[in-house]
């Protein structure tokens, strides 16, 4: 009964895999909000909702993984593959400070790509460090754990050293992405060449220790069944429960368009998930996660409309103003074209809520934003 589970809440005791199993069950969806939106007022209680100026670099697009799952990749040999040249990043980076402005780590960059083979340790020293001396108002939020594990293999080097040595270099923090369902029958049907749930925990246990914070997300709506997302909550929490370094929570759902598994209608639940299926999604995820602070709304995967809707479902934070995208966008989901930094404060103030801008570390940022330096936002 979702009123033993709201009492629970209400007293601020744990819920449990069972409760959220319940929660999932209950097809009151309004109900669940609010319960959900209650719970995000214990964590931030003024009637503000933030966003972060960022911006995505897809530094390489090569990755010999072929997730079944990923329109993005192209693999090693391909005419389509593409390494950035280093003053290529450096005229995105100088676009998003522009706008952005001087404050130090007031702008996020976060950089991510493929599994390039022909990328190893000191590529990505010099490319951080480089970025680190040259841009102090960018956040260096960089490199997925499946990024950094390969990294490690491919370095001959143990996870902790190349952490380390990636952070002296410049990493502020690591993205959660690679994530996708923590359960390694899943991983095995969705990209069965990628590492095993207990190796993504690692790196960002490892990270943790070392004092970096990290973000956790979830990719759901593909082939995994409600238990499996509970179960990956659990192992979030569990994790968060060590050392509380998570900032955030993110969750989409799968994107087909131009992928394998989603020309593969056998496999997967064969249409996408739905705005009920994501704003409860959203809810059980704060009421569960009650160790995590902030939640981000997935306007890019879900439109502006559903991302603003979750911000009464427990969504306290709607993610980054994303000057450019590309790998939901190869997906065919292209909500960048829609959102603008204007449009994002209209919508959290339609939605009852003051917009204030923050930096990674979800500290306020005062510098506000130049409008009239935006680039166009960019996705190919
Ligand atoms: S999701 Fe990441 S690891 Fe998998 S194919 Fe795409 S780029 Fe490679």
């Amino acid at each position: 009964m979702i009123t033993d589970i709201a009492d629970k809440v209400y007293a601020g005791q744990r819920i449990t895999i069972e409760d959220a199993g319940c929660l999932y069950a209950h097809h009151n969806l309004a109900e669940l909000g609010m319960l959900a939106h209650w719970a995000r007022l214990q964590k931030y209680p003024e009637q503000v909702v933030t966003y972060n100026v960022g911006r995505n670099i897809n530094y390489t697009n090569v990755c010999w993984v072929k997730c079944d799952f990923c329109a993005f990749y192209r693999a090693p040999g391909s005419d389509e593959g593409y390494v950035l040249p280093h003053e290529q990043i450096f005229a995105k980076i100088d676009e998003l400070v522009a706008f952005g402005g001087d404050e130090p780590k007031s702008c996020e960059i976060l950089m991510q790509g493929g599994l390039n083979p022909k990328l190893r340790l000191d590529y990505y020293e010099d490319l951080l460090s480089q970025i680190r001396d040259r841009f102090p108002q960018v956040q260096l939020h960089c490199l997925s754990a499946t990024e950094i594990i390969y990294i490690a293999h491919l370095s001959k080097l143990p996870l902790d050293e190349t952490i380390r040595r990636l952070h002296e270099a410049g990493l502020d923090s690591i993205p959660g992405a690679g994530a996708e369902i923590l359960n390694d029958e899943v991983r095995d049907i969705i990209g069965f060449r990628k590492d095993r749930t207990e190796q993504w925990l690692e790196v960002h246990r490892v990270a943790h220790a070392l004092g970096m914070r990290t973000t956790a997300t979830m990719m759901y709506g593909h082939v995994e069944t409600v238990e499996h997302r509970l179960e990956h909550f659990d192992l979030l929490r569990k994790l968060q429960d060590e050392r509380g370094g998570f900032t955030a929570f993110i969750t989409w759902n799968f994107q087909p368009d131009h992928t394998d598994l989603g020309a593969d209608a056998e496999r997967w639940h064969g249409a996408k998930a739905t705005g009920y299926d994501h704003l409860r999604t959203v809810a059980v995820a704060r009421l569960f996660l009650d160790n995590f602070d902030s939640f981000q709304a997935s306007w890019v995967t879900q439109g502006p409309k559903i991302a603003q809707v979750s911000l009464r479902y427990g969504v306290n934070d709607f993610g980054s103003t994303m000057l450019e995208e590309n790998v939901v966008s190869a997906a065919g989901t292209s909500h960048t074209t829609e959102m603008n930094l204007g449009m994002m404060e209209r919508l959290i103030r339609d939605a009852g809520f003051d917009p204030q801008r923050r930096n990674t570390r979800y500290d306020r940022v005062a510098t506000p934003c130049r409008i009239d330096a935006l680039p166009k936002p960019v996705h190919s």
